[in-house]
């Protein structure tokens, strides 16, 4: 039995409400005779880092999450901030966390809930148990590369430049996750780029090839143009497993996939950096795709599930406790199927609840589950 050291930050808006809930299930693992335990320290970051400290996330919170097995991160930002430097604007936190733990693999899955097949924008039998991961490389690319500016003219006239920069190493590294995940899915990757007219597309299509053949061959590669892909994924999503792509395109593909599981409120992530030569253990941050949404906060309407669903990656991609994060997904798969509803995913004849009533509902199916 082990103990894992999480850092929690819930950051701002509804990122503390969220929190909250999964604090509680966190002391529902802690109350169990058996199995793993956790030890947790929370800090700020974002618009309450600000408030306190004048910047987005302090040394002593980044040496925390060095230090931790998991960040579990809620949301920041928010109006009151809206004003405040560029450099100390609540989103630097973030950023800061992603940069100096080197998050370069971003996981979103896109799960459809039977129970939610009628909220996507899809037909059920195309969304209805729909499972797939979309791996998208998160530190290179069109976003980064240089040089990035734009310069002024003789006639006055303007002319601007993003460069798409990738090397064979941050492929190879994004690549191995690729396979990784699909080995403990459905054992397929399909690799999305534009190799018909982009440089760094051929470069994908070559690295990913002679990553698969030297690192998994046992795990089914295709390769598919970026256009098809999202195209696919509107046609017949259940044909895939796992996507994997590059920064920009990935940015693009996860969020039309998102769409196919009903709410904003529903969508987990994951973001993983290089393996720790001694112990193996990848540097991980775990939040929801949503942000702080001053709209609601304060109001208990907030749904914690795609928190929730965040803890239980931690679980699954961080912590070996892949059991643990099986129940909470079917916890969560029970309460939606008896009717329980935060107001995003609200539907006709099912009933309204908050978001700490969310979160018992969660614990009790636990509790059922587990016992
Ligand atoms: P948002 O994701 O916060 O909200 C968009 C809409 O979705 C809102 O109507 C909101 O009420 C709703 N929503 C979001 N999450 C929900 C949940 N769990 N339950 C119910 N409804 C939910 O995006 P926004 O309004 O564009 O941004 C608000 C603030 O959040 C901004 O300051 C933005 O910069 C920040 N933001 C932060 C992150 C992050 O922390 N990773 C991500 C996106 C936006």
């Amino acid at each position: 039995m082990k103990t894992h050291n999480l850092l929690l930050l819930p950051g701002d808006g509804i990122g503390v409400e969220i929190m909250a809930e999964v604090e509680r299930i966190i002391e529902f693992f802690n109350g169990r005779s058996d199995g793993d335990s956790f030890e947790t320290t929370s800090d700020l970051v974002g618009g309450a880092a600000v408030d306190a400290h004048g910047v987005a996330i302090t040394d002593e919170a980044m040496a925390k999450a060095v230090a931790a097995d998991a960040v579990i991160f809620g949301a920041v930002g928010g109006p009151k901030w809206d004003d405040v430097p560029y450099d100390i604007r609540p989103e630097a936190g973030l950023l800061r966390l992603r940069k100096d733990l080197d998050l370069y693999a971003n996981l979103r899955p896109a799960i459809c809930y039977p129970a939610l097949a009628d909220a996507s924008s899809l037909r059920r039998e195309i969304v209805e148990g729909l499972d797939i991961m979309i791996l998208r490389e998160l530190t290179g690319g069109t976003y980064f590369g240089e040089p990035k500016e734009t310069v002024t003219l003789e006639d006055g006239s303007k002319r601007s430049v993003d460069t798409t920069l990738y090397t064979t190493g941050e492929i190879e590294r994004v690549a191995k996750v690729a396979f990784d995940l699909a080995r403990k899915r459905g054992n397929k990757v399909h690799m999305a780029a534009k190799w018909n007219v982009m440089k760094t597309g051929v470069l994908w299509r070559e690295v990913t090839t002679q990553t698969h053949k030297d690192y998994a061959p046992d795990v089914e590669l295709e390769h598919i143009l970026a256009d098809n892909c999202a195209m696919q994924l509107i046609r017949n999503p259940k044909q895939f497993d796992v996507i994997l792509t590059d920064n920009l395109f990935g940015d693009i593909l996860s969020d039309e996939a998102s769409m196919m599981t009903g709410s904003l409120g529903m969508l987990p992530s994951a973001s993983l950096g290089s393996p720790d030569e001694k112990t193996g253990k990848r540097k991980a941050l775990y939040e929801p795709v949503h942000g702080s949404a001053p709209d609601i906060s304060g109001q208990g309407l907030a749904n914690p599930i795609a928190m929730i669903a965040s803890f239980a990656m931690a679980l699954r991609y961080s912590l070996d406790m892949g059991e643990e994060a099986d129940l909470i997904d079917k916890a969560v798969a029970a309460v939606l199927e008896k009717g329980l509803r935060t107001g995003d995913i609200m539907q006709d004849g099912k009933k309204q609840v908050s978001t700490s009533e969310m979160g018992s509902a969660i614990l009790e199916e636990l509790g059922v589950l587990m016992a």
